[in-house]
């Protein structure tokens, strides 16, 4: 219900005029996987978001549902286990927007660790002669502790390879001749924080894009928050507060909120570089550096290949990170040290950069600071949970600490469900992907077989909503290129809140990849057109 007010409207729970139980600043992958959560156990919930969906942190990522092979020498055993556990279980929740794949890991005796890691300080310890290289012995070790350390039911477990004769050695230099080979996952972030949000709605929760927190406090026993949104300024009242807006948590603690807190985020900035395809096949690569980082080179939107990250502490506001030409550089130089054929920056199509918000832990390097998430929990008054860190991988479990840390507060409020229950889109088995991609361009022969891929991979069994009655393209309404049509356009408006053009060609898909100035205006003033009714 929405009642005028004298500072514009102020609004409870759907239908009444009470406050809602969740109110949650941030819609990157921790809100809107906290919204679900919530609203899935029956709790009022409503999510405001100052942009698009996961237009921050939430779409830059290296895109991996991953334990995080290198988190191990930092001895983040506890990380590594949970994110290892939650692969399989999110391939099962969503087997469109995520699918296995296996990660080439050359090897080299020229490798070094950082020198900051535990695992670097041990082996200089015992065995100062190896002056900081990483023994074969020892990655061997690391991967069976990833084989092993979650389990594994639906993902093969680690090889060795023969890199003379297998295809993967073929784009290499010479001087690789072994590599193994184990596997994580691919995740489509933004579609990820999209379904979400999108199950969260289904469930109750109450969604709002363009609408910033502006303010928070505590009055009697309750939050008072305002924001600035397309309907203007509006007050809201909440039972508890969820303050999840990633590289903004501090700023949001001690501006909005306006608690004083000691506890701050670090900002990490990560840059990939998109160039089109430097290999043609399917796996990944993970290069280590003689510096002691890694970065991944991955088979991208099926003509690209996308190469990150950095990891650079971040000094500028945490809203538009870009990566630098010396990030373009660096990232060039690392892979050329793999790829026979080097990588120069005038192959680059594309560059992305994100913020990681990580815990202020004191850490000394960008790249030994903690990747595990941190949730604060203040009763002084109404609660307000602060959500420091954390992986895309991890974000469920987030989202159920989350709520464990919310229960005492909420009487009788249910357990866990969210593993096991499907995202839109999503309900069929992990191994029977290629069957749905393929039955889908039987019953709409006019689709190539790559477009029918891109769309079971960006909208599952829910590509056939998009589609409908079509018989033809024309079917599909105005065309914008790149497999872009007017049907596709109008439902990312109608159901999933895409408003601007980049929320279409840069986050509900990547088709900006392929589209023209001139066709991403046309779209531009469509979407203007649609907007204005
Ligand atoms: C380069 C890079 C690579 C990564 N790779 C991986 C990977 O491969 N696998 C993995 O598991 N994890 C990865 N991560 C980590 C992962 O991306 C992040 O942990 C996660 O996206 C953080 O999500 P979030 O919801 O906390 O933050 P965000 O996605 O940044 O969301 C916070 C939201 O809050 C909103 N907001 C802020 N202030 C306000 C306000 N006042 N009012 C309203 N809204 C507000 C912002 O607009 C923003 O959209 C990577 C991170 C980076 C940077």
């Amino acid at each position: 219900m929405v009642v005028e007010a004298m500072a514009g409207t102020i609004e409870g729970a759907a239908g009444t005029r009470g406050p809602v139980d969740l109110f949650i600043i941030g819609g990157g992958i921790n809100g809107c996987g906290i919204a679900r959560d919530a609203a899935g156990r029956g709790l009022s919930v409503r999510l405001a978001e100052q942009g698009d969906l996961a237009q921050a942190t939430s779409s830059s990522s290296t895109k991996l549902f991953h334990g995080g092979l290198r988190y191990l020498e930092f001895f983040e055993f506890r990380l590594v286990r949970e994110a290892l556990q939650e692969r399989e279980t999110l391939l099962k929740m969503m087997p469109h927007i995520s699918w296995p794949m296996r990660f080439v890991l050359p090897y080299h005796a020229d490798m070094r660790f950082e020198s900051e890691t535990p695992t670097s300080k041990l082996l200089s310890l015992f065995m100062p002669w190896m002056k900081g290289r990483r023994p074969a012995w020892l990655i061997r070790l690391g991967l069976f502790l990833y084989d092993n350390l979650g389990g594994r039911d639906l993902l093969p477990g680690t090889r060795t390879l023969d890199l003379t004769r297998d295809p993967a050695g073929k784009p290499l230099r010479e001087k690789f001749a072994k590599a193994y080979e184990y596997s994580d996952c691919w995740v489509q972030d933004s579609r990820l924080v999209v379904l979400n949000a999108r199950d969260a709605q289904a469930r109750g929760a109450d969604i709002r894009v363009g609408t910033k927190v502006i303010s928070a406090e505590r009055r009697e026993g309750i939050w008072h928050i305002v924001t600035e949104g397309p309907e203007g300024r509006a007050d809201h009242h909440a039972r508890a507060l969820v303050n999840a807006g990633g590289p903004w948590v501090e700023e949001v603690l001690r501006n909005r909120v306006h608690v004083n807190s000691t506890e701050g985020v670090r900002l990490v900035r990560g840059s990939h570089i998109v160039t089109p395809k430097l290999y043609d096949h399917d796996r990944c690569y993970f290069f280590q550096g003689e510096d002691g980082r890694i970065i991944f080179a991955i088979p991208y939107e099926q003509e690209f290949t996308l190469i990150g990250t950095t990891d650079a502490d971040h000094q500028g506001a945490p809203g538009d990170p870009v990566c630098t030409p010396e990030e373009e550089q660096y990232l060039c130089d690392f892979a050329s040290n793999y790829f026979a054929k080097p990588v120069s920056r005038g192959d680059i199509v594309w560059t992305y950069s994100g913020v990681r918000p990580l815990y202020n832990d004191g850490a000394s390097s960008a790249t030994a600071a903690t990747r595990d998430y941190v949730l604060s929990l203040d009763t002084n008054g109404a609660p307000l949970l602060n959500v420091f860190g954390g992986k895309i991988t991890t974000y469920r479990r987030l989202a159920e600490s989350a709520m464990a840390k919310l229960a005492p507060h909420f009487d009788g409020l249910s357990g866990p469900w969210t593993a096991g229950t499907t995202l839109a889109g999503g309900g069929f088995k992990p191994a029977d992907l290629r069957r749905v991609i393929e039955d889908l361009a039987r019953d709409y022969p006019f689709l190539t077989p790559s477009w029918a891929e891109r769309m079971i991979r960006h909208y599952g069994l829910e590509s056939r909503d998009i589609l409908g009655a079509a018989r033809s393209v024309e079917d599909l309404g105005q065309a914008f290129g790149a497999t872009l049509y007017e049907a596709e356009v109008r439902w990312l408006m109608e159901r999933e809140w895409a408003r601007g053009v980049k929320d279409v060609i840069w986050r509900r898909t990547k088709l900006g990849l392929r589209m023209t100035s001139e066709e991403i205006a046309a779209l531009e003033a469509f979407m203007a057109q649609v907007q204005q009714g």
